[in-house]
């Protein structure tokens, strides 16, 4: 299907109806998802259903102005994106226009028509293969390397069904476009190559969810895991810290490659983005964040058709890049505004709208799109993964809605902000009674091999202990804490300890925002250590409210802020120990 679309078969048609951003058009034989140039002005659109003798076009820019009777022109090509060397540190918009370049060319306010290339034509890559003439290659084979970026070697790849025997490779300096390898069989492969975005692209095999993304926030890693090449929703409401957590992962999550698709619930939310990431640095590298990320920007000037690519054009790039064998992350912040977009256009169709207005089909939507999230093994046999976070901005914050409610149905991982919890400046403000992840038992093994062979056992009795508190804290509004027993007196105080000094963890704070995994289970146990000190001190006949007391229990936070936690934690486990004691021996 996708060769025969390489055929250019150009055709005319005019405009008959306008509709905000759908279009219908009369006398044109298009595909769905042909490319098609709109009016005067030549705006770019897809077709997105085809009715008996009538067109029906997405444009992805403005369209207001545009009358009936301009012309049509179809391009025969799918909607693609451009794949090669240039694509990091590159900040596009929804159909893979790169955002600086569009300015530079037409101001300010984008003018509309516009074509740009998404790879720069003129750049030279100096490319170094890895195949000599008479090697047979097929589609997805690793034919050389370019270094794009200082820390990330982008793998040039035979386009995918593409097959035959080397005739000539050459080495040194190449533009995008240039002709770097040919096959016997006259096939030319160049660095660059497309792909039509809402196709996956093939790979030989998935794989389970089994090595954990290491995200560096503690709650996520010790209690909510996600998997390389798994799903995520961080559903909430306004401010509750969606875009801080995805920027979060973005930097200290051991994904190799960054995609982070904005789509801004404020106008200038976006702007913040645009101007703030490519600040950020890499806490690895200590160079640009930008160096292993592809930017892709909704701006609020920008028509929601465009959004309603974006999605697409962002996960086929996180494709691409995990065929050469890197783990990438996709970040889309948020998929609330992308669904907004399918609601708006399905309305301009006129076609039956489903809960709320969104289209019926909303949940096979968003089923597809994560579904190309995995762990996969490509055509040239590197293992490589998407993982895909999506964050989902419910109105009023109520998970009910229809957006939150699909994607849970899909999402393996579901981590949940909560206002309540915000409000209490208790950051990240993930509910951990709410939140959950379905890769728990498929990842422990992992964990328990790979940091300690007690740590799901650390982590399943930490969560205990915040259960209880919840439960413990609805008879206390009812009875007070002192009429508790002493042992749930304790008890209250432990969870105090690990939701302060475990689950908050500062995300702007040098230290604190990145926790390794033994960091984490280090915190972890201290506070479980704690426990167990403390209950034994109980049972020798000291009073709940002088255990719960101890000064140096505060010390823990000190960890969190501190390189060398190691030593600040033995040196409260002494302090403590020591305290305890004088409580037993002042009885
Ligand atoms: P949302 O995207 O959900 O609207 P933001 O991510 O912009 O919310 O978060 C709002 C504010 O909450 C941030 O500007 C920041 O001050 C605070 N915040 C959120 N998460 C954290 C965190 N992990 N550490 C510190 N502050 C946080
Ligand atoms: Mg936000």
């Amino acid at each position: 299907m996708i060769e025969e679309r390489t055929m250019e078969t150009k055709q005319i048609g005019e405009i008959y109806r306008i509709s905000g951003p759908v279009i219908t058009a009369q006398g044109l034989s298009a595909r769905m998802h042909d490319v098609v140039r709109v009016g005067k002005e030549k705006l770019i659109g897809e077709v997105i259903q085809i009715i008996e003798d009538k067109t029906i076009i997405q444009v992805y820019e403005e369209t207001s102005g545009i009358q009936p009777g301009e012309v049509v022109e179809n391009t025969g090509l799918p909607l693609s994106v451009e794949l090669g060397p240039g694509l990091l540190k590159s900040i596009y918009d929804g159909i893979q226009r790169p955002l600086p370049e569009l300015e530079k060319k037409t101001g300010k306010f984008i003018k509309r028509g516009a074509v740009v290339n998404s790879l720069n034509r003129e750049k030279e890559w100096d490319f170094v293969p890895t195949v000599k003439n008479g090697d047979a290659v097929e589609g997805g084979a690793i034919i050389g390397t370019v270094q794009e970026t200082e820390t990330i070697v982008h793998k040039v790849m035979v386009p995918p069904k593409i097959k035959g025997t080397v005739k000539s490779i050459n080495k040194g300096k190449f533009k995008v476009e240039d002709v770097v390898c040919e096959l016997e069989s006259g096939e030319k492969i160049t660095l660059m190559q497309r792909w039509p975005i809402r196709h996956p692209r093939p790979t030989k095999d998935k794989l389970p969810p089994e090595i954990p993304l290491i995200t560096g926030m503690r709650i996520l890693d010790a209690l909510f895991p996600l998997a390389k090449g798994g799903t995520a929703a961080i559903p909430g409401p306004f401010g509750a810290g969606k875009t801080v957590t995805q920027q979060s992962l973005a930097k200290y999550s051991d994904a190799e490659i960054v995609v982070y698709i904005g789509c801004g619930e404020r106008g200038n939310e976006m702007t913040e983005v645009l101007t703030e990431f490519p600040k950020l640095e890499d806490p690895k590298t200590g160079k640009p964040l930008m160096n292993r990320t592809v930017l892709i920007a909704n701006t609020s000037n920008m028509p929601v058709a465009a959004r309603e690519a974006s999605v697409y054009t962002g996960i086929t790039i996180a494709e691409y890049f995990r065929d050469m064998g890197y783990d990438v992350s996709m970040m889309a912040d948020s998929t609330s505004r992308w669904a907004e977009s399918m609601r708006e256009i399905s309305s301009r169709l006129e076609e039956m709208p489903g809960e709320e207005g969104y289209p019926p089909y909303l949940g096979s939507k968003l089923a597809e799109f994560y579904e190309r999230a995995g762990r996969c093994v490509s055509l040239n046999d590197e293992v490589g993964s998407v993982t895909v976070i999506g964050a989902v901005s419910p109105p009023g914050g109520d998970f009910s809605e229809p957006v939150t409610q699909n994607t849970l149905r899909i999402v393996k991982v579901f981590w949940a902000l909560d206002a309540k919890l915000s409000s209490r400046r208790h950051y990240p403000s993930i509910n951990w009674l709410q939140s959950y992840s379905l890769y728990k038992n498929t990842l422990d093994p992992w964990y328990n091999k790979n940091v300690s062979s007690d740590w799901s056992k650390l982590n399943d009795e930490s969560m205990k202990i915040l259960q209880e508190e919840e439960k413990l804290q609805e008879l206390v509004q009812l009875v007070g804490s002192d009429a508790l027993p002493e042992k749930q007196q304790v008890t209250l105080e432990v969870a105090r300890l690990l939701r302060e000094f475990f689950l908050q963890q500062n995300a702007f704070h040098k230290t604190d925002a990145f926790s390794s995994l033994d960091k984490t289970k280090a915190i972890l146990e201290t506070i479980l250590w704690v426990a167990d000190k403390a209950y034994e001190t109980l049972d020798k006949g000291v009073r709940a409210k002088d255990i719960v007391s101890i000064e140096s229990r505060n010390k823990i936070s000190e960890a969190k802020f501190d390189e060398d936690y190691q030593k600040v934690l033995s040196n409260v486990k002494k302090q403590i120990e020591a305290e305890l004691k004088e409580l037993v021996e002042n009885i």
